[in-house]
């Protein structure tokens, strides 16, 4: 199948209400152009450099997302023109964030990254410790924290994963009354997606199912 019949395959079973971030990481700008030019707008990339390469030579009206661990030495890079950073872990990211959007002269979307996964190797904050920054936001005028991101654990068992989507669901349906701003529940990928959305995930980020896998040299 060609990349936009496998994007339109996947808009046809995702609920219109539903953002797709269409994750176009070590992939050509051919291949993202390609996707823009039948109407996608979003997309989403892991690597600094990448999305800001990838940025300076696509349409000016694509809204890039950070999925990836971003660095805060980095962030300078992304400030001018990024559309959501998903992944906020920490109080010195949000600080170095609202610096740099300052300079910029903007606000900037964020998502807090919670860690729901059993892996060591995925990033994120802990229930209480995303509480804890939530109450802290006053201190950063130039972010806007739309809600919450989240990633399963790498595994074919999927009652395990049910129970992390689930845990991130109950978790951003305590804290969405105090904090109405709390909006947009990121979680889902290729493997998973159909069961996040029937979890409540209203933002699903899918890579390869579009584009196909990706090879790391
Ligand atoms: C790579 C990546 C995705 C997409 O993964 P696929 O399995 O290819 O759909 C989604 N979210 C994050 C944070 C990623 O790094």
């Amino acid at each position: 199948m060609s990349l936009v019949e496998n994007l339109n395959k996947i808009k046809n079973t995702i609920p219109a209400n539903i953002t797709l971030v269409a994750v176009s990481k070590t992939k050509p700008v051919e291949d993202i152009q390609t996707l823009y030019n039948a109407g996608q707008r979003v997309f989403g990339e892991n690597k600094v450099q990448e999305m800001v390469a990838k940025q300076e030579v696509l349409p000016k009206d694509i809204e890039w997302h950070l999925i990836g661990n971003l660095q805060r030495n980095k962030v300078k890079y992304i400030a001018p023109f990024v559309s959501l950073i998903h992944s906020v872990d920490s109080y010195n990211l949000l600080k170095e964030i609202n610096k740099q959007a300052k300079r910029h002269e903007r606000i900037i979307p964020c998502l807090l990254q919670i860690k729901i996964a059993q892996e060591e190797s995925k990033y994120g904050l802990d229930f209480s410790d995303a509480e804890e920054l939530l109450t802290q936001l006053s201190e950063f005028p130039h972010i806007e924290i739309q809600g919450l991101m989240g990633m399963s654990t790498f595994t074919d068992d999927m009652e395990q994963v049910k129970a992390e989507f689930q845990s991130l669901k109950n978790f951003y349906d305590q804290i969405q009354p105090k904090y109405p701003f709390i909006k947009i529940l990121s979680m889902g990928m290729s493997g998973d997606y159909p069961l996040a959305i029937e979890l409540g995930s209203n933002m699903v980020r899918v890579g390869s199912s579009i584009f196909g896998e990706r090879n790391y040299p």
